[in-house]
This record gives structure tokens, C-alpha cells and sequence, in this order.
């Protein structure tokens, strides 16, 4: 007897159905986590996404030892490195939480046949959403294309879940333990160059930090979080996306303790409510994933197939990645994901917006660059938001909107904090000007000691011709109806 727990994107111990299951099951457990880069079909985790891997499993490995916890971590398919490890551990019994990309599903829905076929017992649990992808529903069954129908079908199910407790070190069985890899020997981090310095100063991975995060959001940002989460010069968000994607800390943690910080009264419901509501948007990412599983790839909208995408210019791509496109709230949204893996929301929307409409790129070009640098890439929310931009998605932004930048940076970042702290080429340069600085004077010009075109670019298209270029090409789909 014994049971085998398999760690997936749930890296945490506390409210972790699947190990509650084990534990409380009486039977000893033995856990292990498999790094497989090898069966065809899963994408491959970006590099910002590796790194943040690395870390977190080290945190989860110390806190598996803490409470008895035998944690193997191999590599290899995980279908023949599953199977393997149950007849080594001599288990009877496998239980897991479930994931949600396509290919994940279907390598889980494998396996679980084949184990079961062998006559284990194999048990997949629910430690990621508030609610399924597939308990939500349209009146006719099927899926909701529309947040706030999705939204309000989700919350008329009831209440999600308490959280379930940590597992003690009295509670838990030991089961056999395996040998596996070392961390250091998976290859998940960068050497050369190493170009984590800027993530290491920013996140603390694992469950341990993200409980912190959560800690420290809870004291300083959720008052006021309705009013205030557009502003990224502000601390106003939790910053909770990358633990959530790694799973260290779950949505219905989450859920309960905005409440409990409302009823202790330093949050107002009106701030608790919006929380939610983005809690709610992760969940109608996945509710499209799973729905639309090609959602990285191809456009919801069908007529979008037919957008008349230029071949990109590589000058302009290039500008936009390093953040040099003289657009300020652009460069400097793009300068935070390179150093520190991460983007406030509003700044994802308006890079977004930019790349797809003034720079006429395909969304997908951003996709990928985005699952490549993000700490919290996300297979449903990168792809479902980058479709919300460009127009494709369900529910999308009509696509005749499109972000001035300018204008964005003035509402959102007013004293040009944010742009400074990512552009400091900028520093110097007044509130007046600062999203704009190409329509600053000489003087201020010299003042700030910038020459526009040396020390700081001019903007690489203009957004007014650019955004006409954008309409026209935007209309030709509107006449294929
Ligand atoms: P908070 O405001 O504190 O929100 C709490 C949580 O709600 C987030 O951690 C996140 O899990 C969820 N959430 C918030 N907004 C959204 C949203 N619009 N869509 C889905 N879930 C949301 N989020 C990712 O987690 N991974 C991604 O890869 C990702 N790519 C994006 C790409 C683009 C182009 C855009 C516009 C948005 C993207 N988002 C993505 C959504 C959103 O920007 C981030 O979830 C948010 O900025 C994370 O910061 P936070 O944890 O402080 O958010």
C-alpha cells in the first residue's frame, strides 16, 4: 500500500487537495515532481518561467523535508517516469491535481488508464480554479464567450471552498523514498549570460514567499485596490500571478482571504468585490482554454484569419523588445518585463496594443515573447489577453480601440514615477514631458540633458499615421463581415 503524489503546477503544501487526499488517507506517501521535456506535444516553459521552476521547487523540496515529505524530482516522459517510480515505491494508489492545457490533459487522461489497467487506484483533484472549466456553462450547455455572463454563472455556483490545512509532520505517513535529480542538474536556470540578477532582486518563489506577498498585499495594496490597480506607479496589485501560475498558492486562499481581511474591516467590499473579479478573469481564461484549446495559436474570431499582417519589420520588433520604440510607457513596460520577468496590467495592455496596432504585428509574435519573459506566463491568461487586445478573442476589445500612449502614460503614471524608475535616461525630464518628450521644447530638452535620437529614441512610428494604418487594415475584415 502507499500512495503516490504527483506535483505538477500545485508547488505548495498548504490547501493542496491532492496531498490532503494521500495524507488523510492514512497510507504512507511518497511525492515526486517530473520535469519532462521530452513527450511531444506540452510547450516547452520559457526562460523566465524555468528559472522561477528552479526556485520554486527548491522551496517545495525544504518544505517537503520539514514535514516527512519524501520528494523525488526526475526527468524524463512522464508517463514511463510515473509509472516507474509507482512500482519502485510499491504504491497502490496515485493521486494528482488536475491541469488544464491540452496537452497536459491528455497525458494525464493516458496515463490514468494505463495505471488503472494495472489496478492502481489513481485519483485527480481540483487544486487550481475556483471552479471547473466545465461546471460553468451557458444556459444550453456550452461555453460563455462573455466575462460577465461566465462571471456570473461562476459566482451563482456558491462559495468556493474553504482552504484545507498545511499537513503536519505527525499526520504524515513517510512512504519510500526515491532517489532523483539534483535542482542544479535539471539545467532550468541561466549561466551564461545569467540574466536572473533582476528577478532575484524582484520575487521570492515558493510558497513560503508568495504567503509573504500575499502578507504584505493584504497590509498595503487591497485597500484602495479598485481605485488604484491601473496605476503601475503605484504598489496597488498583488503581484500574485507568478505563485499562482506555479501554483504556491491557490485562487481559493486567495478568495478567502481578501473576505477576511474586508470582515477585520481594512478593505472595503467595493476592493474585495474587484479582487474577485480578477480572480474571475484567470477563471474565464481557462474556461476559454479548455473550450478553445488551440487559444495560443489561432484566432477565436475566424475573420481574423484573413487580417492582412505586413511581414514584420525585424527593426521595429527589435525596438519593441528592448524597449526602445521612444514611446515611454512602452519602453519602460517593456524594460520591467526584461529585468524583472513581470509587467503591470495596464502595461500589458498598452505594450500590447501597441505591438499589434501601431507596429501591425502579428499577436502571437507577442505572445511568444511574452511566454518567454514572464514569470507568470500563463498558457490561458498570456494567450486569452494578447486575444482580448488584438480583437480576436471572445469578448474582445473592439478592435477600432487602440491605446494612445501618450495619453495612457499621463492617466495612469501622472508624475512619470514608473517611467523613471525603467527609463532613467528619462530621469530628469518633467512630468509635463515625460510621455511625450518629442513634443518637448529645446530647453526642457537640454534641462533634462537629453538629445532625442542619442540619448533617448524618437518615437519609431507615428502614432497618429500609425493608427490610421491600423483602422484601414482592421476594415478590410469588416467587410468580410
Ligand atoms: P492582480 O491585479 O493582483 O490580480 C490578481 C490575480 O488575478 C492575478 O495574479 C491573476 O492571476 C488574475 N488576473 C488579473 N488580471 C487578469 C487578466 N486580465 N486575465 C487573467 N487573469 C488576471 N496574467 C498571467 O497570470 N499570466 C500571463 O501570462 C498574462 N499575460 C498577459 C498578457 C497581456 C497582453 C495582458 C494584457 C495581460 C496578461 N495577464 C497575464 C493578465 C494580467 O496582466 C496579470 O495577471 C496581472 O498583471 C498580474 O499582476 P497581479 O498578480 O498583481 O494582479
Amino acid at each position: 500500500s502507499g500512495v503516490l503524489l504527483w506535483f505538477r503546477e500545485d508547488l505548495r503544501l498548504a490547501d493542496n487537495p491532492a496531498l490532503n487526499a494521500a495524507v488523510s488517507s492514512g497510507e504512507p506517501v511518497t511525492a515526486l515532481y517530473v520535469l519532462d521535456e521530452e513527450t511531444r506535444g506540452p510547450r516547452r516553459l520559457g526562460g523566465a518561467s524555468r528559472w522561477w521552476l528552479a526556485q520554486s521547487l527548491r522551496s517545495l523540496k525544504a518544505d517537503c523535508d520539514r514535514v516527512g515529505l519524501q520528494l523525488a524530482i526526475r526527468v524524463g516522459k512522464s508517463r514511463d517516469v510515473v509509472t516507474k517510480a509507482v512500482e519502485e515505491a510499491g504504491v497502490g494508489r496515485v493521486a494528482w491535481n488536475r491541469r488544464y492545457a491540452e496537452a497536459e490533459t491528455k497525458i494525464d487522461a493516458e496515463l490514468k488508464d494505463r495505471l488503472r489497467k494495472d489496478g492502481l487506484e489513481v485519483e485527480s483533484f481540483n487544486g487550481r480554479l475556483l471552479h471547473e472549466p466545465w461546471e460553468v456553462r451557458s444556459k444550453s450547455g456550452g461555453a460563455l464567450k462573455v466575462f460577465s455572463p461566465f462571471w456570473r454563472a461562476a459566482t451563482a455556483r456558491g462559495e468556493p471552498r474553504a482552504p484545507l490545512p498545511k499537513p503536519t509532520k505527525a499526520k504524515l505517513k513517510a512512504g519510500k523514498a526515491l532517489n532523483g535529480n539534483s535542482i542544479d542538474e535539471l539545467g532550468l536556470e541561466p549561466t551564461k549570460p545569467d540574466w536572473a540578477d533582476g528577478l532575484r532582486e524582484t520575487w521570492e518563489p515558493g510558497e513560503a514567499g508568495a504567503r509573504k506577498a500575499l502578507t504584505t498585499f493584504i497590509d498595503e495594496g487591497l485597500k484602495g485596490y479598485a481605485e488604484n490597480r491601473d496605476r503601475p506607479d503605484l504598489p496597488a496589485t498583488s503581484r500574485m500571478s507568478p505563485h499562482l501560475r506555479f501554483g504556491e498558492v491557490s485562487p481559493h486562499q486567495l478568495w478567502h482571504a481578501v473576505e477576511q481581511a474586508r470582515s477585520e474591516g481594512s478593505a472595503s467590499a467595493r476592493d474585495v468585490e474587484k479582487f474577485r473579479a480578477e480572480l474571475g478573469w484567470r477563471e474565464f481564461s481557462y474556461h476559454l482554454l479548455h473550450h478553445f484549446p488551440e487559444l495560443a495559436t489561432k484566432n477565436l474570431q475566424e475573420r481574423f484569419d484573413d487580417f492582412p499582417w505586413p511581414t514584420p519589420d525585424p527593426a521595429h520588433r527589435r525596438a519593441w523588445r528592448k524597449g526602445l520604440t521612444g514611446y515611454p510607457i512602452v519602453d519602460a513596460g517593456m524594460r520591467q518585463l526584461w529585468t524583472t520577468g513581470w509587467i503591470h496590467n495596464r502595461v500589458r495592455m498598452i505594450v500590447a496594443s501597441f505591438l499589434i496596432k501601431d507596429l501591425l504585428i502579428d499577436w502571437r509574435d507577442g505572445e511568444d515573447w511574452f511566454w518567454d519573459t514572464l514569470v507568470d506566463a500563463d498558457p490561458a491568461n498570456n494567450a486569452a489577453s494578447w486575444q482580448w487586445i488584438a480583437g480576436s478573442g471572445a469578448d474582445a476589445a473592439p478592435y477600432f480601440r487602440v491605446f494612445n500612449p501618450s495619453l495612457q502614460g499621463a492617466k495612469f503614471d501622472p508624475d512619470g514615477t514608473y517611467v523613471r524608475a525603467f527609463v532613467p535616461e528619462l530621469e530628469k525630464l518633467s512630468a509635463r514631458w515625460i510621455h511625450a518628450p518629442w513634443e518637448a521644447s529645446r530647453e526642457a530638452l537640454e534641462e533634462a540633458g537629453i538629445e532625442l535620437g542619442k540619448d533617448y529614441p524618437k518615437p519609431i512610428v507615428d502614432h497618429r499615421a500609425a493608427r490610421d494604418r491600423a483602422l484601414a487594415a482592421f476594415e478590410t475584415l469588416k467587410a468580410k463581415g
